[in-house]
């Protein structure tokens, strides 16, 4: 989706781009954009004006489905995509995206605003697919909902019908022969593929048949590779499609493989913390610590909707940065005091990222990661109890 979004432009300023975080009231959002709607007839080109009301009227259309924002806020892209000049196609697509939504934006342009999307993408966890019978495999990749088809092994293993001539017993065997040749190919390309990703969350595999179970007994996969496999499932297809139908049919892996990857991150931090191993929590002390180097794995939780911001004085630059966890009592504070050091201005938003972004980039500096914690367990309850952030450190600090 996010892609084919990506490609996609308007003439002039006329795509018109909505984020709307959780708790948002929509009737609010739908009175101010009937608002940009009246400052709109003020764009000169004809066509661009045009468009661009057409476009708010559908966005204020849709938006009245949704009397709430969803659990993690929503984004609609709508504009004019036609390819043909003086046509009009509008066409709007609303996204319901995978984590919250942090900053409520409202823009005007050539191209969607996908950025804040896109971001999110590097936060879903990845798996590894495999289906697999005797016509041959295919290797897969699922980000979030997104698949990327790797690679097809082609079998050589001819049908069960041998032609004229051959006796049926060396006809069996070499079909034996080929198969084997097959499922040795078809390990050696899984464990090139799946060993080469760092945090593969998981594999499953899947394929119609018992070819799918005489290749898992034939210990064609590495052990590393094979310690990750959560499933093994029947699928009608191969290929393209049976990698698609393995998705639908593996929900439910999926599901118990999150919560089972957060609880032990968790078992592993409560232990270290009640056994008196480096581990340290709250905002400011996993900072401390992200600075020092020492911190292997961050915990965040899914329900901190923090930002990191950066403030500057325009008059004698004086700066500093901070988190911000009301953004509307943050922005009344700045509007109502001067700088502390000159007195003289305001101080004013020179930069704004998602907390969680901020620390995803201060860990992987250091050769750390992040990972975010929901709060569907009740491990994940007690880290937002916590505080909401904590960390495994690779030493004391
Ligand atoms: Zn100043």
């Amino acid at each position: 989706m996010l892609n084919k979004l990506k490609d996609m432009h308007g003439r002039g300023t006329e795509l018109v781009t909505v984020y709307i975080p959780p708790g948002y009231e929509i009737s609010k959002i739908s009175n101010e954009l009937k608002q940009e709607q009246g400052t709109a007839t003020n764009i000169k080109s004809k066509t661009t004006r045009k468009n661009v009301v057409s476009a708010l009227e559908r966005i204020v259309q849709h938006l009245r489905l949704h009397p709430r924002a969803p659990e993690h806020g929503m984004a609609v892209f709508c504009g004019n995509i036609s390819e043909r000049e003086g046509m009009q196609d509008i066409q709007l697509f609303p996204v319901i995206p995978p984590f919250p939504i942090t900053n409520k934006l409202y823009r005007c342009s050539q191209r969607f605003i996908l950025a804040p999307l896109f971001e999110m993408l590097q936060f879903m966890d990845t798996y590894g697919l495999l289906v697999l019978d005797r016509g041959g495999a295919t290797i897969a990749f699922l980000k979030g909902k997104r698949i990327d088809i790797i690679r097809d092994v082609k079998s050589m293993v001819p049908g069960k019908f041998r032609a004229g001539g051959q006796s049926a017993a060396r006809f069996e065997r070499a079909r034996e022969g080929l198969a084997k040749d097959f499922y040795k190919r078809v390990g050696v390309a899984a464990n090139e593929v799946f060993a080469n990703i760092k945090d593969i969350k998981g594999i499953i595999i899947g394929g119609p048949g018992p070819t799918k179970e005489s290749w898992m007994d034939g210990d064609f996969l590495s052990p590393e590779v094979r310690t990750k496999v959560l499933a093994v499932k029947d699928t009608s297809y191969t290929g393209d499609f049976g990698i698609k139908e393995l998705v639908e049919r593996s929900e439910d892996v999926l599901a118990e493989a999150e919560v089972t990857h957060e609880k032990h991150l968790m078992y592993r931090f409560l232990e270290r913390l009640g056994t008196g191993q480096p581990v340290t929590y709250g905002e400011a002390e996993v900072r401390r610590a992200l600075e020092a180097k020492a911190v292997e794995i961050v915990l965040f939780s899914e329900k901190l909707q923090w930002n990191r911001v950066t403030v500057e004085c325009g008059l004698c630059k004086f700066n500093y940065k901070g988190t911000v966890k009301d953004p509307k009592a943050f922005d009344e504070k700045l509007a109502s005091q001067n700088c502390p050091k000159c007195d003289a201005s305001r101080l004013a938003k020179i930069e704004e990222v998602t907390l969680v972004e901020d620390m995803t980039d201060l860990a992987e500096a250091t050769g750390g990661t992040l990972e975010i914690i929901s709060t569907d367990t009740s491990e994940g309850v007690q880290l937002y109890e916590l505080g909401g952030i904590a960390a495994i450190l690779r030493y004391e600090v």
